[in-house]
């Protein structure tokens, strides 16, 4: 089937950057055909035409960094000093569920193909039913089991888990939609064995490792304390940073740290909303960017960061740096458009597939309504996307061709059910632990 979209301000993050002010795009099945000019557009005998009514076209958000299945903890005791060891990781252990994940999963996905996402990458447990709902909902998603040593809510001991995880990618191994990773929780909570051998089953399945790194001062401390070196050094000494490797957070980071995640090719998913909210820091993007290394945006998880769209990562992102290093033309709108697109599918090594339109690549792409009170005039598209507009201008969206948003609602799903599910299973909770908190 051929789909066009025409009378739209296309943004194709291409490597020119090109932008169409008056432009169309063409895709048949899941691959993009044709994007340009209005004026070269031929309507083809058979095609669903859609008006854009001059809206903004872009490529498919990418989230690098989440855990879906913590909606039942958005917005619980956001303010209180250690709240993860205090509520997240007790409660997470009591009550976290199969059913609780992926009730949880199918509510942020919805939350986030409505935002404009479009990929996704993962880290939680009973990672299978995250799968199973990202397959439901028809999103992009890179799905790795978490890996902790003091045990989770799925498995009492990590090298369970490892099992599980290793099973998890020969079961999603070629998936079109769904690549397995592997996603060891981080550099403190893991020990050096357990980092090691999820780091083989990266390596033995050609699968990415996600995990948090540099996120915390105590880590910074123990790490120097008990190596004297920073965590990234320490992790590069166990071989565990190459090319596989998405490196969450990286607030603190040193010029060895930077020249080692250059030098091994590594990414970074950089969490402004979870990070400033949490009053750890902001990571060093500016030097990241100067030693060339490959940075995309995450929303963290939905308890860390609550909103999880990539727009109010663009806006964040914008405010928070232009601020510290005092410039306001650093970063312009395009770099951190291109952040949260282009660079996103760099640090996957999926930058062939997907994260700009461009012909013969996967059809995920989005288009926001210009006709709401904030989205007028526009002189900068780009500009419009990273300070003017908010997630509910996203009005249709497609992953792979497919259309999942269509007038800002899901094409395929009912929200009000999703949520029901979803508090039908926080309510049926063996200790009632999120009874006693909810209003
Ligand atoms: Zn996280």
């Amino acid at each position: 089937m051929i789909t066009s979209i025409i009378n739209v301000i296309v943004i194709t993050m291409n490597s020119e950057n090109e932008v169409f002010p008056d432009g169309f795009i063409q895709f048949k099945n899941d691959k993009i055909t044709l994007i340009g000019d209005r004026k070269d557009y031929v309507k083809p005998a058979e095609c669903e035409e859609i008006d854009g009514k001059r809206g903004i076209l872009m490529p498919g958000m990418i989230n690098l960094h989440s855990h879906l299945g913590m909606i039942p903890f958005r917005g619980l005791q956001d303010d209180c000093v250690d709240r993860l060891r205090k509520f997240l990781l007790p409660m997470e252990k009591a009550e976290m569920s199969p059913e609780l994940v992926y009730a949880s999963t199918k509510y942020a996905l919805s939350e986030m193909l409505l935002g404009g996402i479009t990929t996704v990458m993962d880290m939680y447990y009973f990672e299978k039913e995250t799968a199973r709902a990202a397959q439901d909902m028809s999103i992009r998603a890179f799905l790795g089991e978490t890996i902790i040593d003091e045990g989770a809510c799925d498995f009492e001991n990590p090298y369970e888990s490892l099992e599980y995880a290793e099973e998890f990618i020969q079961q999603y191994q070629n998936h079109p939609l769904i690549t397995p990773c592997i996603a060891p929780h981080s550099t403190t909570t893991c020990s050096e064995d357990v980092l090691c051998k999820a780091h083989e089953l990266s390596r033995k399945y050609s699968v990415p490792l996600t995990m948090h790194i540099s996120e915390m001062d105590y880590e910074i401390q123990y790490f120097m304390e008990k190596y004297q070196m920073s965590p990234i050094a320490y992790m590069n000494h166990l071989g565990i940073v190459d090319d596989r490797l998405v490196a969450a957070h990286c607030i603190y980071m040193n010029d060895g740290d930077f020249a080692i995640m250059k030098g091994k090719n590594a990414s970074v998913a950089h969490c402004i909303g979870s990070n400033t909210k949490a009053a750890k820091g902001i990571a060093p993007v500016k030097d990241m960017i100067e030693h060339g290394i490959t940075v995309g945006l995450g929303t963290d998880g939905p308890a860390s960061g609550n909103t999880l769209d990539i727009i109010t990562q663009f806006k964040l992102f914008a405010d928070f740096h232009k601020n510290i290093n005092r410039d306001r033309s650093l970063f312009p709108a395009s770099s951190i458009v291109a952040m949260g697109t282009i660079n996103g599918a760099k640090a996957l090594h999926i930058d062939e597939y997907i994260g700009s339109l461009e012909a013969g690549k996967q059809a995920d792409i989005v288009l926001l309504e210009t006709e709401s009170v904030n989205m007028f005039p526009i002189y900068d598209p780009y500009s419009t996307l990273v300070y003017s507009a908010n997630s509910s201008n996203v009005s249709m969206v497609f992953v792979a061709g497919k259309c999942v948003v269509k007038d800002k609602k899901l094409k395929e799903h009912n929200l009000k059910d999703l949520r029901e599910e979803l508090m039908n299973q926080m309510m049926q909770r063996e200790n009632n632990l999120f009874q006693e908190h909810l209003l």
